[in-house]
Order: C-alpha cells, then sequence, then structure tokens
C-alpha cells in the first residue's frame, strides 16, 4: 500500500513573535527528496561536496563538516592536543555550549571579561586571564563580528597558545579583508537550526593544516583511519584513537549546500535587518546597541543594553506583548555545573542584567524593526 505524502504549503511564517528562526530558500525540499531517494543518509559524497564549497566559499584549502557546533569546537581542541589540566580562556558571556567543549576534552575554563561596547573578548582581556596552564584561548564572535587577537599573536606563539575561534555567529564575516575562518586559526562553526546558515544541524572547523584536517577527520569518525570508501572495499579497518560518531550526514549537508549557493541574499537580508534596528533604536532613552561592526559581519543578533532594574520587567512586557524578545546569554561563570571556576567578572554580570535581545530572522519584513523598537519604548515607559 502506498501512501503520499504533501509538503504542507499553509505553514505558518515566523514573525516578531519568534527570536529566531530557519530561513528556507526553497530548493532545500528538493535537495533533501533527492538525498532520500539515494539511500545513503550518512557520510557521503553530498558531505563532501558541502565541504569543498565551503572551503572554496571562504577561500581555504580545506574544511572539516562535523555533526554540530559543539562538537566542532570539542574536536578542534582535541586535535590542538588540548586535555586535561590544561586551561582554556574563554568568554563568560557565550552559550553553553562553548563551555561544555572545554570540559568536554578535560580541560578548564579560564574565563576572561569582555568589551562593554562589543560583547566580545579583546586582546587585553584575554592576556589578563593568562596562566601558566593556558594552552588555549576561545574567543567568542558575538553577534557575528570578528575578534582581533593580533596585538597577542606574539606571545600566544611564544607560550605555544592555540586560539580556537566559536564563530558559530559569524559564518561569512569578515577579519579586515579575509572571511573568518581564512585567517589561519581553527574557525569552527554551527549551523544549527537558528544560526545564519543551517543544516538542520551541523558545525564545521577549518583546520590550520593537513595534519588538522586528517586528526579532525578521524576524530568525527569513531577513530577508524581509512575513509568510508576505503573501508567498503576492505576486508578490515584500523581503529588507531579515540573518536566520536560526529560527522555531518548527507541529509543534513544538502540542506547546506542550498543554503551556502544563498549566501548573497543572507548577508544582504541580515545587515539591513541589523541596520534598520539600529536606526530605529536610535532615539529610545537608555537604550544602548551592541555594534557588531555591520560593514564586515553577517549580523546573527541585536542585542540592546537596557537599565537593571528595567530589564525583566521589559522582557516580561514584551514577551506579553507578542514580540519575541531573548536574552544571550547569561553569564556562564555564574551557572551551577560551572561554578568551580568562577570568579569575579563585574562587566560580563552587568552586561547579564542589561541584555536582551531582539527578534532577528530573515522571515522579518522592512517594518518590522519599527514596530519592535516601538513596543520597546512602551515597554520601557512601562504603558
Ligand atoms: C549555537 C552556538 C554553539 C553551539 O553550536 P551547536 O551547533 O548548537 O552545537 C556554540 N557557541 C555559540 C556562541 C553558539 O551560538
Amino acid at each position: 500500500m502506498s501512501v503520499t505524502y504533501r509538503v504542507p504549503s499553509q505553514v505558518p511564517i515566523p514573525g516578531i513573535e519568534r527570536n529566531a528562526a530557519p530561513y528556507l530558500y526553497g530548493p532545500e525540499h528538493e535537495a533533501l527528496s533527492r538525498v532520500l531517494a539515494q539511500g545513503q543518509y550518512g557520510h557521503t559524497a553530498e558531505t563532501e561536496e558541502f565541504e569543498s564549497e565551503l572551503a572554496s566559499f571562504l577561500g581555504v584549502p580545506d574544511v572539516v563538516a562535523v555533526a554540530s557546533g559543539t562538537t566542532a569546537l570539542q574536536l578542534a581542541l582535541h586535535a590542538a592536543g588540548i586535555s586535561a589540566g590544561d586551561e582554556v580562556v574563554v568568554p563568560s558571556m557565550t552559550f553553553c555550549a562553548t563551555v561544555q567543549a572545554v570540559l568536554a576534552v578535560g580541560a578548564s575554563p579560564r574565563f576572561a571579561e569582555i568589551d562593554p561596547d562589543t560583547l566580545c573578548v579583546t586582546a587585553d582581556s584575554v592576556a589578563a586571564a593568562l596562566t601558566a596552564s593556558t594552552r588555549a584561548v576561545l574567543p567568542v564572535l558575538y553577534g557575528g563580528r570578528a575578534v582581533d587577537l593580533d596585538p597577542l599573536r606574539a606571545e600566544l606563539t611564544r607560550r605555544r597558545i592555540t586560539v580556537v575561534e566559536d564563530a558559530a555567529h559569524a559564518f561569512g564575516s569578515r577579519h579586515g579583508r579575509l572571511r573568518v575562518g581564512a585567517t589561519g586559526e581553527l574557525t569552527c562553526f554551527s549551523f544549527g537550526p537558528i544560526k545564519n546558515l543551517t543544516c538542520g544541524q551541523g558545525g564545521a572547523v577549518v583546520p590550520r593544516h593537513p595534519l588538522d584536517a586528517a586528526a579532525l577527520r578521524t576524530l568525527r569518525g569513531l577513530g577508524i583511519a581509512e575513509s568510508a570508501e576505503q573501508r567498503a572495499a576492505a576486508t578490515g579497518y584500523r581503529v588507531t584513537g579515540h573518536g566520536l560518531r560526529a560527522g555531518l550526514p548527507a541529509l543534513n549537508a544538502a540542506i547546506g549546500r542550498v543554503q551556502l549557493a544563498h549566501r548573497d541574499r543572507a548577508e544582504r537580508e541580515r545587515r539591513t535587518l541589523w541596520t534598520a534596528y539600529r536606526e530605529a533604536l536610535a532615539d529610545i532613552d537608555g537604550v544602548r546597541t551592541v555594534d557588531v561592526d555591520v560593514a564586515r559581519s553577517v549580523p546573527s543578533l541585536c542585542a540592546v543594553r537596557v537599565p537593571i532594574e528595567q530589564r525583566d520587567r521589559t522582557f516580561v512586557a514584551l514577551r506579553a506583548a507578542g514580540v519575541g524578545v531573548g536574552v544571550h546569554y547569561p553569564p556562564n561563570h555564574l551557572q551551577p555545573a560551572f561554578r568551580a571556576w568562577t570568579r569575579p567578572m563585574p562587566v560580563t554580570e552587568q552586561t547579564g542584567r542589561e541584555i536582551l535581545t531582539l527578534p532577528f530572522h530573515q522571515h522579518l519584513r522592512p517594518g518590522d524593526p519599527a514596530r519592535v523598537a516601538d513596543a520597546l519604548r512602551q515597554a520601557l515607559a512601562g504603558r
């Protein structure tokens, strides 16, 4: 018996009630059907095509696709030799996934302060957090903006400290003229549901050299040395070390390839949206927009600061008014799971109590930033 399934044509379009939402360009449906019909859903040529398309988009020799942004961070740290006893400098102002990746390799997070204007670590705040045990620095490219650690480069190199970038917000952004990912660091991207390029779920690491790439490919494939193709043609395989099931399935890669083909639109629409927010928010008393360096970045969110004593009430009022406001992020050094590594972080703590993130996704219409700004103005005025 055969049953016909149809793609629902009347799915609701997300609006300002959603803080974030994936945006499909259309051909993702066809691409998924094509891979479903092919009958091979794991790591296939589809994954490898996506990797080489990512590499040419970023302007790098190679990219390793993995299961998520979190696994990208974990595998990158592992490939860089970070393990138990090592310290990794990381901002507290990030998604908890960043810190969990540090713990996943057995290392300890050493929290660093942020610049209150950008919510990113700086060369100075990282320098202040370094200890004799620091083996890696993990800057988070908050909102999509590149983090410039160049003033610290010589010092990091001298101390053999690796930089692993959490660029989950920053796919497509630029550092100077180069794309983030093309500046020589181990850069990690997330292609999760609400990231600016989505695979449904997925991630990628930009290796620094072929040795990184080989280590990452073995790690993501259960520690098996041979490629899937080699394995299929042989009677055995060699498990050479630690590994996870952490590859990017063909189904997810197929979605990502369509998304990547529409980058121009993603970049244009996200810049336009962020700029419209900046203008709409400019004259609201007590509101400060967190700058994402829109000329060089592909913005992932729009964060504002409001007075501490009004933040929680404003959050509730906006939610009640149907505005999908969020908080990115509650500081990690105050989380129960990370208490062992807490230390005073006044800038991060104040930010955590002032910040709100406004609805930001490509379904929003041109008038929406002004509508959200009006709702924010009224909520702050207590109306
Ligand atoms: C989304 C995100 C991650 C984790 O990526 P996943 O693909 O969800 O595992 C890590 N860091 C930051 C800053 C993120 O926003």
